[in-house]
């Protein structure tokens, strides 16, 4: 360890700013914070509720408010940027939801434009003109969407994203509950076909975190956000990180490798407690300098 000074992580989101503003940021940057247009954020709030077959148990959302109330929370906090994270369940619904995302972006001036997309038909079409249009990340939800992420529809996707150099924020750990084609090994076939590809894997890989690292050392690109990780919570729903990759996690970090990434605003616990999760790790405030500004600022070129 060179460095063993931490600074405390926030005890509420009314101390995060302070907690940047130790650490010498200038605030904080979001990969995964999720908006969507408000009937299908209210059918997701319904869905953690009552907890479905892809969630397994309790998940009483926090920020369950309208969508003014949640940019002005971020905006308290001080993230500075933020994702705005929606995606499909079936087919025939990516295009309007970019549209929609597309209209926030421009409402919402933190917002790193975001677009996502399933597999279908026509995918690489609407992709390519999200691209054209200025999205600067998209999402796919291979938990939630069910979809083989090595489809022939999607290879044009995964390649465009790669030209492109675009980010791509892939939930494609079998977390909270396995579904579809989760796992590091469909997603590895991508990434061999693609190995250009910028992955942000969603939640560290969980629970397959030894794949989805082992993934992050042969492909150069690939990232991990650091969603729901080491919290209270996470040892319910997405089970354990394994203490042997802890050194690797801080490499990684210390690289710009792994993003702060919260799940906001469908977490069951405040927003502070993710970044005390983080401090807690106690791998020093260089790292966690990266992890909460710097990784993302360089990705996104964002001053
Ligand atoms: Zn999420």
């Amino acid at each position: 360890m060179t460095e063993s000074r931490s600074v405390p992580g926030p005890a509420a989101d009314a101390d995060v700013p302070a907690f940047w503003r130790a650490l010498g940021l200038p605030g904080l940057i979001d990969v995964h914070v999720h908006f969507m247009p408000p009937r299908l954020m209210e059918a997701v709030w319904e869905y953690f509720a009552e907890p479905g077959p892809l969630i397994g148990h309790e998940w009483p959302v926090r920020y369950r408010e309208p969508e003014e109330a949640r940019i002005a929370r971020l905006r308290d906090m001080g993230v500075r940027a933020f994702s705005s994270l929606a995606y499909p369940h079936r087919p025939g619904m990516a295009e309007s939801l970019n549209g929609w995302l597309g209209g926030f972006a421009e409402r919402v001036p933190e917002t790193l434009r975001t677009a996502t997309f399933f597999a279908e038909p026509g995918a690489d079409g609407y992709v390519r003109r999200a691209l054209d249009e200025g999205a600067r990340v998209f999402k796919a939800h291979l938990q939630v969407g069910g979809f083989d992420p090595r489809v022939p529809e999607l290879d044009g996707v995964w390649g465009a994203l790669a030209d492109a150099g675009t980010p791509v924020i892939v939930h494609a750990g079998s977390g909270p509950v396995a579904n579809g084609f989760t796992g590091p090994g469909p997603f590895g076939e991508v990434l061999a076909r693609h190995p250009r590809l910028t992955a942000i894997i969603a939640h560290l890989g969980a629970p397959e975190f030894d794949g989805f690292f082992a993934l992050a050392d042969r492909y150069e690109r690939v990232r991990l956000d650091t969603t729901m990780s080491f919290t209270d919570f996470s040892g319910h729903s997405l089970g354990g990180f394994p203490e042997s990759l802890l050194p690797r996690l801080r490499e990684l970090g210390l690289d710009g490798r792994v993003l702060l990434g919260t799940d906001f605003p469908n977490i069951p616990y405040p927003y502070a407690h993710q970044l005390e999760a983080l401090a807690a790790l106690g791998f020093g405030d260089a790292w966690l300098r990266a992890v909460c500004w710097e990784g993302a600022a360089k990705l996104f070129d964002l001053q």
